[in-house]
């Protein structure tokens, strides 16, 4: 029997007309080398991000339920010229929603939880020969409602097809792999041959955009075999497999950064039981993710909590905190930060990894707002505007410059 491959094309590589046709013919020549194919698709180019600007043209807090209805029309314009344009050429194909497929996910709207996928209808369709296509980053409730799976969410989609499907996985991308750190801004970042589950996953959860964390976790579970590679060339890309103790030796794999954060101070917050509680509580309830927390003691039994979330959650998070403001506590917010990290599974057993980054960047005047660390990461968050240098000089100061 033919085996089963999993095609994932992010937005650039659908960008316009001419790059779908590209795409149509890459897919083509696998159908030729004796797969069955399913596509999954991202909306072309910008789209999703010119659908958030106009719903917040209307509200600084649009509808959740409305949103995924809007965002889920950029992946659709995408199936439909994909298979459009297969079908000029003779071979048959079809494109097929979240909701055709049966995608099943929680309701909790933009950041929805794949819940089951039935192989059913792509099994039917690639018994008569067709090439599937489906629409990433989309799903359904039980009672039908759209969702989307959050930012990114279209790798998820392919590697839980994957996963479902028993079938290997190609995410394919507008650069040749997973680099030790993003080549559009570092220039001598090196291509990886193989990285494991557990970096990838590490990297991408703290910002590393090109693959999906929720992605990598499934990938990670049912033990799919990831290549990440380009939609422009040949060239083999990077492979995402189980670590082997080879991977151990290097101690930092990559250095990753998020360019949306925010830090949020709560300062002359009463010094009292519960009150963090209360305050993490009330933002988890409004879907904040919190990641780092760091708390002061201030003068006279108060004290000063900081904390970073997602630029996308500052509107919720502000009403959450804004309320503190009536018993004499002050919020003041930063955006003009960003957080670099740096990630290795080697890091477990190596010590002054820690304080080799801190003096890197000391060496380079950037100063340090604030510090995490875990077995495999360490992350500090800077001034936005120090980012670049910081990145070039952390890459560096570990050996990882090409
Ligand atoms: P797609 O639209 O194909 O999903 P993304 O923009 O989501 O593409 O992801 C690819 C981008 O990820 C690259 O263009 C690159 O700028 C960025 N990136 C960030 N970190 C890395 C990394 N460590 N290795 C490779 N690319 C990275
Ligand atoms: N189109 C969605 C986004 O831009 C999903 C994806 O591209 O993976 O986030
Ligand atoms: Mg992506």
């Amino acid at each position: 029997m033919e085996k089963i491959v999993i095609m994932k094309f992010g937005g650039s590589s659908v960008g316009d007309v001419s790059k779908i046709k590209n795409v149509a013919d890459k897919i083509l020549a696998k159908k030729k080398a004796g797969y069955k194919i399913v596509v999954v698709v991202s909306a072309p180019g910008d789209t999703t991000d010119d659908l958030l600007k106009m719903a917040y043209d209307i509200t600084k807090n649009p509808d959740d339920r409305e949103m995924d209805v809007l965002l889920s029309t950029g992946e659709q314009i995408s199936i439909s010229l994909l298979s459009i344009s297969i079908k000029v050429k003779g071979i048959d194909a079809i494109s097929l929603t979240g909701s055709q497929v049966g995608i099943l996910t929680t309701d909790s709207h933009t950041k929805a939880k794949i819940k089951e996928i039935s192989s059913e209808k792509i099994l039917l369709e690639l018994a008569h020969n067709k090439i599937v296509i489906v629409a990433g980053f989309q799903g359904v409730t039980e009672d039908k409602t759209i969702t989307t799976l959050g930012r990114g969410g279209s790798d998820l989609s392919a590697v839980a097809l994957a996963a479902v499907l028993e079938a290997e996985c190609e995410i394919y991308t507008d650069v040749e792999g997973i680099y030790t750190t993003d080549p559009r801004i570092v220039e001598k970042a090196t291509k990886i041959d193989y990285i494991s589950y557990d970096e990838i996953l590490e990297m991408a959860s703290l910002g590393a955009g090109v693959m999906h964390a929720r992605a990598v976790e499934v990938g990670k579970k049912y033990g799919v075999v990831i290549h990440v590679r380009s939609t422009f060339t040949e060239t083999e890309g990077t492979y995402i497999v189980e670590e082997d103790s080879a991977m151990e030796d290097v101690v930092v794999r990559g250095v990753v950064f998020d360019k949306n954060q925010v830090k949020i101070s709560v300062l002359h917050i009463p010094d009292e039981p519960g009150v963090a509680a209360s305050l993490f509580e009330s933002l988890a309830k409004s879907e904040v993710n919190v990641d780092m927390i760091i708390q002061s003691t201030a003068e006279n039994n108060k004290n000063n909590i900081s904390f970073t979330i997602d630029k996308s959650d500052l509107a919720k998070a502000m009403i959450v905190v804004k309320v503190l403001e009536e018993n004499g506590t002050k919020i003041l917010y930063d955006d003009e930060v960003a957080k670099i990290s740096i990630v290795g599974v080697g890091m477990k057993s190596h010590a002054a990894v820690a304080s080799t980054m801190f003096k890197a960047l000391a060496d380079n005047e950037v100063n340090i707002h604030m510090i995490s660390t875990s077995e495999i990461k360490v992350s500090c968050v800077i001034d936005f505007v120090k980012l670049e240098v910081a990145a070039t000089a952390v890459h560096k100061v570990f050996g990882l410059d090409s």
